[in-house]
């Protein structure tokens, strides 16, 4: 065979994946490069990770879309690595193999209490609200809560805390799932606390994630006077990281002058508070007791304090990633890794992109002539199984289905939230 026959799969269609294959399929215009994904549709955490109401991050779907219209690149959605295929028979299938399945579980905090009613992991909540197909519906579990502790203080316990504390009119715009915002909308909350187990200038918050919880509706941002009192940014951090620190000190002082009841929710930045025990009552958490031997009532905790990698079978895991080296996964020489499931997860989506550049250049320079089957021999491979594939084709009936159901109801979107809906629209036949 020529190198003009050069495959790769690339497993995992979220942003990390999608930017390797933009750099692979610039880099080698001739090579078939396969984007497998588990779910019917792609675009992982841009899908179901960015928050709802923060549409303008998820318009870096139409350049994913635009890669799946290549010749040479399909989508091969509802096929998992591990169930449907093995890493040893994609790695006999193509020449290469890049692994880009991001961060897939939650990070526990290991205390007790954790299991309750009412406690859970951010992914899980965000799952839900953004219509995951996997998700496990919230609804009762929400219903009664009038007091939220949120326990981080990065993103993501933003993001958490804002989709609690807009209003429905704030969601309008959103994609967020209908039911979810009917739940949210319905709960009788009162109040939304972030707890962080550092103070203000070890908060990983970026400036403009934190300034808008200034400016919503129906909660007002509250701070402790003294809380940020002496708080500044450390000399020796790098500029950037300073100036943000420094921003974010400036916008919490802010809030410290907030009157508490200016409006109906108070969103409550609490700092210096590492949970040590959740209580609970009949199964289901009442409050939080703190190290300091500070106790908060709370209906519902979230925890929003990172996430590991499932290392799919065969792959080297280390420190809850897969073990890689710059990229190339540790003992598989065809095998690379991107994206959160390279470095953990952290950094933002533009953080990525840099980071599957690199890696792709490695994995082109690294090609040698093509001996492999390619996607005839996933084909093959997964007929002979059964396997019900979602193509590019069957995404794009997916799309069109759910823009129609927003641009009738005023929204970007509106998202098939069920395995059968989403299976159903892609092949009608
Ligand atoms: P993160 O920024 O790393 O924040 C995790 C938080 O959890 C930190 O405050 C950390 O505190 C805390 N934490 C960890 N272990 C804890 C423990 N045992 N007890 C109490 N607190 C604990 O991560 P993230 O919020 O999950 O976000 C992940 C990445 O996605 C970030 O890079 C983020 O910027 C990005 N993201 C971006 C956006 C956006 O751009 N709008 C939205 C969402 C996410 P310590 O600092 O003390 O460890």
């Amino acid at each position: 065979m020529t190198q003009s026959s050069a495959s790769i799969a690339v497993v995992g269609a979220g942003p990390s994946g999608f930017y390797a294959v933009d750099a692979l399929s610039r880099a080698r215009p001739d090579a078939r490069i396969d984007i497998i994904d588990r779910l019917p549709t792609p675009f992982g955490l841009v899908r179901h990770g960015v928050a709802p109401d923060h549409q303008g991050t998820k318009g870096v779907t139409r350049q994913f879309d635009r890669l799946l219209a290549k010749p040479g690149v399909r989508f091969v959605g509802g096929v998992e690595l591990g169930r449907d295929v093995s890493l040893d028979e994609l790695r006999a299938a193509y020449d290469a193999v890049l692994i880009a399945t991001g961060c897939g579980r939650d990070r526990r905090l290991g205390i007790s209490g954790e299991d309750l009613d009412g406690v859970m992991g951010s992914m899980r909540f965000v799952d839900w609200f953004n219509a995951h197909p996997d998700a496990v519906d919230l609804t009762e579990t929400i219903a009664q809560a009038r007091h939220v502790a949120v326990i981080g203080n990065g993103n993501v316990a933003i993001d958490v805390a804002r989709v609690f504390a807009k209003t429905a009119e704030e969601m309008a715009k959103s994609d967020i799932d209908p039911r979810a915002q009917a739940a949210i909308a319905a709960m009788p909350l009162e109040t939304v606390t972030l707890y962080g187990r550092r103070g203000p200038a070890e908060a990983s918050f970026t400036i403009n994630e934190l300034n808008e919880m200034g400016r919503l509706a129906r909660a007002v941002a509250l701070v402790d006077p003294a809380d940020v009192a002496n708080a500044a940014a450390p000399d020796g951090d790098p500029t950037p990281e300073r100036v943000r620190k420094q921003k974010n000190i400036e916008t919490l002082r802010g809030f410290s002058a907030n009157a508490p009841g200016a409006k109906p929710i108070a969103l409550a930045f609490r700092f210096h508070h590492a949970p040590l025990t959740f209580s609970g009552e009949n199964g289901r958490i009442i409050g939080i007791n703190f190290a300091d031997g500070f106790y908060a009532p709370a209906d519902l905790a979230i925890t929003c304090i990172g996430y590991d990698a499932i290392v799919p079978e065969g792959l080297p895991a280390e420190r809850g990633r897969i073990a890689n080296d710059e990229g190339r996964v540790r003992g598989l020489p065809d095998v690379y890794v991107v994206g959160w499931a390279r470095r953990g997860p952290s950094g933002t989506i533009p953080t990525s992109r840099a980071d599957s550049f690199a890696v792709a250049e490695r994995l082109v320079a690294d090609l040698a002539p093509s001996s492999k089957p390619g996607p005839g021999g996933l084909d093959a491979l997964l007929a002979t199984r059964g396997v019900a594939t979602i193509d590019t084709a069957g995404w794009l009936r997916i799309d069109k289905a759910e823009s129609e159901t927003g641009a009738r109801e005023g929204r970007p979107r509106v998202k098939l939230a069920s395995w059968a809906a989403l299976r159903a629209v892609s092949n009608p036949a």
